[in-house]
């Protein structure tokens, strides 16, 4: 632990236990369930010139607490010791992590350890955190995860290799569910049979650990190490493309696990053909298994996420506001995770009623970047393309009430996708005045909650828009 002794301007000792005093701040603002996950595994290790330095005993929660803690922790730690202009959090694998609070399972359950053999002490640091919400349990499943989510309970559940699923290769765009399906798997597999060897990793730490051990001329301790597990997850292996040695490595260690009937978990944001660098024999290898892709989610998905979350953690979140998340945030499940996160942290901290209006208030810049340079015209195109009717027919004065409706809607995102004014959209729309244009932004707002058409069309244009 710390020893060193740090007065700050209040002439408060800043230690490690002043830190821990914090804990209960922390637990009114953010719940002790989120505590317990992402501040309690944190650890104190200075703070002067305004600077709070603290270890995670995790990458994964370093890079959560920094996109969804970090304010609060400025402000709680400013209360009592004084003001933070950065807060800066390294990785210190030595550290404990604190048991998930909420969970019937003991703490050292959530570490996977798999102990190289002896003498083989290299590899000793290598273990792998799972963290413990990624299970099977509270994965929503939905039409664009569905089929990631039945091949992977199916190679977890069996204790065997499956023929035609090893490897099992998942794959999807950033935040889809890749990791949690990864970990998950582990915890089932694990939980079914504990005496299976299993490891997980991320390609760059496998990537990382291959050079080290050219390093240390050790390769040979390397290939017994990977070649000794049952069930061998590797995470995004994507960065493992262009890395001649490494994937030469891979590849042998792949082979090696396949043909001795262990399983092999795979994950990567593209398809194996799409693997850009790789080598030919490695990427048909790749796709020899059960090959899964995650979509985009829906809708509904986002919004069974996002109800999931709330009754899970107890959250009083009104349904207009989980809505209005769901609808806006559409790229990726950890923003909209993180968005949820922020409005309920936020509000605990300023005691402020959680309503659509705050919620639009608090996350107008995350909505700005979900936000693409969208032109009118790809709109038009796009909107003329769902609704079937004539492009020309936009423009036009045409009153028909399918030509009228699309014309409506085609405003509608005109005004929700782009930084035009209302004037502006107006005069692209063959000239038409700006309330016409108001009116028709209303009148898709209402239309959308009665009429299921209206709203599917606004759905499959935002998912084409937003691709
Ligand atoms: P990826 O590895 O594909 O980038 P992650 O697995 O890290 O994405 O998922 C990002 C976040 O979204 C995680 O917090 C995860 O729990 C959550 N998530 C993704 N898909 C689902 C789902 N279907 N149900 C519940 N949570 C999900
Ligand atoms: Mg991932």
């Amino acid at each position: 632990m710390n020893k060193a002794i740090i007065i700050n301007e209040t002439n408060r000792e800043v230690n490690e236990a002043a830190w821990v005093e914090l804990s209960d701040k922390f637990i009114k603002i953010i719940g002790e369930g989120n505590f317990n996950s992402w501040i309690k595994p944190l650890k104190f290790s200075s703070y002067s010139s305004a600077i709070l330095n603290l270890k995670s005993p995790t990458r994964f929660i370093r890079d959560w607490v920094n996109s969804n803690y970090s304010e609060i922790i400025r402000n709680i730690f400013r209360d009592s010791f004084g003001n933070v202009a950065a807060i800066n959090i390294v990785v210190d694998s030595q550290i404990a992590i604190a048991p998930a609070s909420t969970d019937s399972q003991s703490s050292n359950q959530d570490v996977i350890n798999f102990k190289p053999s002896a003498g083989n002490r290299d590899f000793s640091e290598i273990e792998s955190i799972l963290d413990p919400r990624f299970k099977f349990e509270n994965f929503v499943v939905g039409n664009s995860n569905s089929f990631a989510y039945a091949a992977a309970k199916s190679v977890a559940e069996s204790n065997e290799v499956i023929a035609g699923s090893n490897p099992l290769f998942i794959y999807g765009g950033v935040g889809l569910g890749k990791t949690h399906l990864m970990h998950a798997i582990a915890w089932k597999v694990k939980e079914q049979n504990p005496d299976r060897k299993i490891l997980y990793l991320s390609a760059e730490k496998f990537m990382y650990k291959f050079i080290k051990s050219l390093q240390d001329k050790n390769i040979v301790s390397f290939k017994e190490y990977f070649r000794s597990v049952d069930v061998l997850l590797i995470d995004d292996i994507q960065f493992i493309c262009g890395k001649n040695s490494t994937q030469e490595e891979f590849f042998h260690t792949f082979n090696a696990l396949i043909e001795n009937g262990k399983q092999l978990v795979l994950s990567a944001d593209r398809s194996p053909s799409d693997m850009g660098e790789m080598e030919e024999r490695i990427k048909s290898r790749l796709g020899w298994g059960l090959v899964a892709d995650i979509n985009s989610t829906s809708f509904e998905l986002r919004l069974g996420i996002l109800e999931t979350k709330v009754k899970s953690f107890n959250l009083n979140v009104p349904k207009d506001v989980l809505e209005f998340l769901a609808e806006n945030i559409t790229s990726n499940i950890r923003e909209l995770e993180g968005a949820l996160n922020k409005i309920v942290a936020q509000s605990r901290l300023l005691r402020e009623e959680i309503s659509l209006d705050y919620a639009k208030r608090i996350l107008k810049d995350l909505l700005k970047a979900n936000q693409k340079n969208i032109t009118i015209d790809q709109i038009k195109k796009l909107v003329s393309e769902q609704c079937a009717v004539k492009l020309g027919d936009i423009n036009s004065p045409k009153r028909t009430q399918n030509i009228a409706r699309a014309r409506q809607l085609a405003m509608y995102f005109a005004k929700k996708y782009t930084n035009k004014s209302l004037p502006e959209i107006g005069k692209n729309f063959g000239g038409k005045d700006h309330t016409t244009v108001l009116h028709a932004v209303r009148k898709i707002e209402e239309l959308k909650d009665t009429i299921p058409e209206i709203r599917e069309n606004l759905e499959v244009i935002t998912r084409l828009l937003e691709k």
